[in-house]
């Protein structure tokens, strides 16, 4: 009885083992000291330019993927910076430069992650950027599980692992 390999599809678990370096070979994230990263795959739960080139693997292939910053997480852009006053922030946060915030937009209910740009004397200068905006990303991707996704994983539109309960 020969049963057919599952391949990366839409509605398919993927489990992969990463590396992730950019163009200079700095790595700024691996899967290595912990769990493979599970996600859900046609769901936009990982940058598009790996979602696509995942596309039809099965268990045990690897693959090198470089990704230019259109298809991760965008150019970076001058513009994305946002002034907002010192005082809609706790009096007890002690905003310093570099430091991540996540903000609700207050219109659209989206949360908006950004870095502290410059603490002045009444406001602070947000850089709404993501952190790899302007990078070329280079993925080494081990495919190590696939299975269907539950209903309700696809009703929720992501993955339900060991740590997401609910
Ligand atoms: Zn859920």
């Amino acid at each position: 009885m020969t049963e057919k390999a599952l391949r990366v599809a839409d509605d398919m678990v993927v489990g992969i083992d990463y590396t992730l370096r950019l163009d200079d070979g700095e790595v700024v994230d691996s899967s290595a000291d912990g769990e493979p990263l599970e996600y859900l795959h046609g769901y936009g739960e990982i940058i598009p330019g790996l979602e696509k080139a995942l596309q039809g693997l099965v268990v045990g292939d690897k693959k090198e993927v470089t990704i230019e910053p259109d298809d991760a997480y965008g150019e970076y852009d001058d513009e994305s910076f946002q002034l907002v006053p010192l005082d809609i922030f706790p009096d007890d946060l002690e905003l310093e430069e570099g430091m991540e915030l996540h903000m609700r937009d207050s219109e659209t209910g989206q949360v908006l992650q950004a870095f502290v740009a410059e603490v002045q004397e009444e406001a602070v200068l947000l850089d709404l950027n993501h952190p790899l905006a302007g990078e070329t990303l280079i993925f080494n991707v081990e495919i190590v599980s696939l299975r269907p996704a539950t209903d309700e994983e696809l009703d929720h539109g992501h993955v339900h692992g060991a740590e997401h309960h609910h």
